[in-house]
């Protein structure tokens, strides 16, 4: 960015080594909002080298724990410093309101809180052998190299839920922000220097995933990939890495249900339910990986309550992410909303009933950036593509049921399975369906919250790792055994 160069490999930050460069483009306006190095394969390849080597001297790894800690504990301090310049580097590449953009980055700040604090915490075990003289001993040691791939929409904390474990474990890694949104990763990198992270430890290079994707995954040097992105590429990848036998935890996309039952309408709950859906649908544009894209509405409240969503959703002020009043942003590029814009006419085309959107907005002031209108689809049912599938956009399907059973089985009927909601005032009830419910993450009587300490993840395609939480540290350490036998050996099995 402004004339500096972007990639750094090997504690240096260098041009890509063919020249290339991409321009970053404002969703908002289509204006060019920076224009950064494009890595080759070449640069790639270079990236794990140096990450390999820094592994391989030992140097890292082997830095006292409370050292690493404190280093995790300066990112935070100066995320803190920095969060509005952040902020708006995130809105700019992205799209999102700088009030989402501000919350994101302090969710950054705590994750670094988080695994600071848990780096520090001693974790070996020891395991009783029922021999005085052996020590056995459990213990966690960094996986190794990693590399690390995030996706356009959250493109600071995504990476961030990756770096911030890695380096509390010890771990060097490679970096690839997504090519449409490297803005903040690449300061953020910067900031990682400046906090004092050892030179190899972190490498970034950013460009086209599948052109730097066989240097970054087809290699016996890499231990680990976190890949954090769509179904095809998760599944990509996890093919090439299985030739080196490579862990690989994807973290996939979602098609999440917000059940709503109709005993709402007796209990007060009504607006806050109404608020939740379309928040929990319309923030970010739907480009959340949790969105809450299906609502399942009990038969008896469904019409009044779509009318009151659709009311709601066409008051979103739309607009400018760096306006304050601005609700929601544009998508992230035209190419997203060419996307949105098919899944539309898939979905008049299915006999699903419009309620509100589907159309481009006609406000003359928004006509450059890639906006596009909440929308709504009722009368829908699950053998509609835009019930199945990632639209990825703003779009609510609406599906309706009769019974607690049929609600479960709504829910449960996706090949996905990330993140649910569930809205009831019959506390036992709602206890009784989150936990039929086959998704990572479920809300119950709320929607979208998360925290540093809890795991997240999917069920069925919706990924294999856990992120975040213990669980999320624990990625990328391997497991050793040590066996200390502190007495005098006893005789082998052959005696000859
Ligand atoms: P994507 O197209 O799969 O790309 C994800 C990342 O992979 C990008 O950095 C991309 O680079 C890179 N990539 C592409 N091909 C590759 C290859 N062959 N080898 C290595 N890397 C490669 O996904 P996206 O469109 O950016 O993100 C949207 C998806 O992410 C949605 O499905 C969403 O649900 C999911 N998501 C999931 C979570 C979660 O926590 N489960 C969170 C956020 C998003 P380029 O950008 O250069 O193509």
């Amino acid at each position: 960015m402004n004339g500096e160069p972007d990639l750094l490999i090997g504690g240096k930050w260098r041009h890509a080594s063919d020249g290339g460069t991409r321009d970053i483009v404002n969703p908002a306006d289509g204006s060019v909002a920076a224009v950064v190095d494009e890595a080759t394969p070449d640069d790639a390849r270079d990236a794990v080298a140096s990450a390999r080597k820094a592994f391989d001297d030992g140097k890292w790894s082997a830095t006292p724990v409370a050292d690493r800690a404190a280093l995790l504990d300066r990112v935070a301090d100066l995320l803190a410093r920095d969060k509005e310049s952040l902020a708006e580097l995130e809105t700019r590449d992205t799209g999102k309101t700088l009030a989402e953009s501000r919350i994101d980055i302090d969710d950054v700040t705590s994750v670094f809180r988080y695994y600071s604090r848990l780096a520090a915490v001693e974790s070996d075990r020891i395991v009783d052998v029922g021999d005085p003289a052996v020590i056995s001993r459990v213990v966690r040691e960094p996986i190794g190299v990693c590399v690390l791939i995030a996706p356009w929409n959250y493109p600071l904390l995504q990476i961030s839920w990756k770096i911030a474990p890695a380096l509390a474990a010890g771990c060097t890694m490679v970096v690839k922000p997504s090519e449409v949104t490297p803005l903040t990763t690449i300061a953020f990198t910067r900031l990682l220097q400046e906090a004092g992270v050892p030179d190899s430890v972190v490498n970034l290079v950013q460009g086209s995933g599948a052109t730097l994707g066989p240097a970054l995954t087809d290699t016996p040097d890499v231990d680990f990939i976190s890949f954090t992105g769509g179904v095809a590429t998760g599944k990509a990848i996890s093919k090439v890495a299985a030739e080196h036998v490579t862990k690989v935890a994807v973290e996939l996309g979602g098609k999440n249900p917000h059940i709503v039952f109709a005993d709402i309408a007796d209990s007060g709950d009504w607006d806050a339910a109404v608020d939740h859906v379309l928040t929990g649908v319309f923030l970010h544009s739907g480009q959340v990986c949790s969105a809450g894209t299906r609502l399942i509405v009990e038969e008896s409240i469904a019409d009044d309550f779509v009318a009151d969503l659709a009311a709601r959703a066409e008051k979103i002020r739309m607009g400018d992410g760096m306006d304050p009043a601005s609700e929601t942003g544009p998508l992230v590029s035209e190419q997203q909303r060419a996307k949105i814009e098919a899944f539309v006419q898939q979905g008049l085309s299915e006999g699903a009933k419009l309620v509100t959107g589907g159309a481009r907005p006609s406000d003359a002031a928004l006509a450059k950036g890639s906006f596009y209108l909440p929308t709504i689809f009722d009368r829908c049912d699950r053998s509609m593509r835009i019930v199945a599938e990632e639209t990825f956009g703003p779009i609510l399907t609406v599906e309706r049921f009769t019974d607690e059973a049929e609600a479960i089985e709504l829910g449960n009927d996706t090949e996905y399975g990330l993140a649910a909601g569930v809205r009831t005032s019959d506390q036992a009830r709602g206890e009784r369906v989150v936990r039929a419910l086959r998704h990572g993450t479920v809300w119950l009587n709320d929607f979208g919250y998360y925290t540093a300490a809890a795991e997240w993840g999917g069920f069925g395609k919706s990924g294999n790792g856990r992120e975040l939480g213990p669980t999320g540290l624990a990625e990328y350490q391997e497991i050793k055994h040590i066996w200390h036998n502190t007495a005098p050996q006893p005789a082998g099995w052959f005696k000859g």
